[in-house]
């Protein structure tokens, strides 16, 4: 019988900065094994921070089976099939012909899967569009920012901008995709990432599904008009041509904090 190890992780950030997942100190987290997971798979999976079958299962098999992909591993569906066997604890020889036909619809419908950012990109992106947020707030502009990054050089830089332009797709992220595709004299901005401090509205979305960004890293999250998860979620629909894969940054605290600074400071300014 394999042995069971303890495990005790932090709900907040993990090494590298993504926010992990929970476990109390009571729980026994069940370490994958041989069978129905080959050797290899598990030291992959481990490495992207999936090791216990609680692990996989929070995971899903589809997104890890698509994460080992993204990291660059050679993978078959028999490898999606034992991925989804070891979340049940089952051999995957005990799949039904079903079983393996839903998985693999499951597999052509997903979202797009990518590895996030490393931890140092991150914060020095986030950081520089949280500066330009600051921009937009000395304007007397709701403060998001946003930058496009093209082989780790950040070929587009916006910051919000509809008040002073008299015009309503004067965002950040669209000024940053406009200012990007010049750069690069071609609308599609196939291999650059966004990082914007707000996560993005449905206009947005939609440029940046056209635009074919491959990754969106998003700061606070906004329960009014987000589309990427928040009210809906572009980015997750199956029958829009999707290409992007979102994340959740974790500075998205402190881009919430200047949000709300901005929003009092406002309200203070109104006649009563
Ligand atoms: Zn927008």
């Amino acid at each position: 019988m394999a042995p069971l190890f303890l495990w005790l992780r932090t709900v907040s950030e993990d090494s590298s900065g993504w926010e992990g997942c929970a476990y109390n100190g009571a729980m026994m987290p069940t370490p994958l094994t041989t069978p129905p997971l080959p050797p290899a798979a598990i030291a992959w999976l481990a490495a992207l921070g999936v090791d216990s079958q609680e692990e996989l299962a929070r995971t899903g098999a589809v997104r890890a089976f698509l994460l080992l992909k993204a990291a660059g591993h050679t993978v078959t569906s028999r490898l999606l099939f034992a991925l989804e066997a070891a979340v049940r604890g089952i051999h995957w020889r005990h799949l039904t012909d079903v079983d393996r036909q839903d998985l693999l619809k499951a597999l052509s419908t997903s979202p797009p899967v990518r590895l996030p950012p490393d931890r140092e990109a991150r914060i020095r992106y986030m950081d520089r569009a949280q500066a330009l947020a600051e921009e937009a707030a000395a304007q007397g502009e709701v403060p998001v920012g946003a930058v496009v990054v093209h082989r780790g050089r950040i070929i587009g830089e916006g910051c919000n901008r509809p008040i002073t332009d008299h015009d309503p797709s004067a965002h950040a992220e669209m000024l940053a995709l406009r200012a990007a595709a010049a750069a690069l004299g071609n609308y599609r901005l196939d291999g650059c990432d966004l990082y914007v401090t707000l996560e993005p509205c449905p206009m947005c979305a939609g440029a940046i599904l056209h635009a074919r960004v491959a990754r969106v890293i998003f700061g606070a999250p906004d329960p009014k008009t987000g589309a990427a998860g928040s009210v809906l979620d572009l980015f997750a629909q199956p029958r829009l041509n999707h290409h992007t894969a979102v994340f959740r940054a974790p500075e998205g605290e402190a881009c919430s904090q200047r949000l709300s600074a901005f929003f009092r400071s406002r309200r203070k300014e109104l006649p009563c």
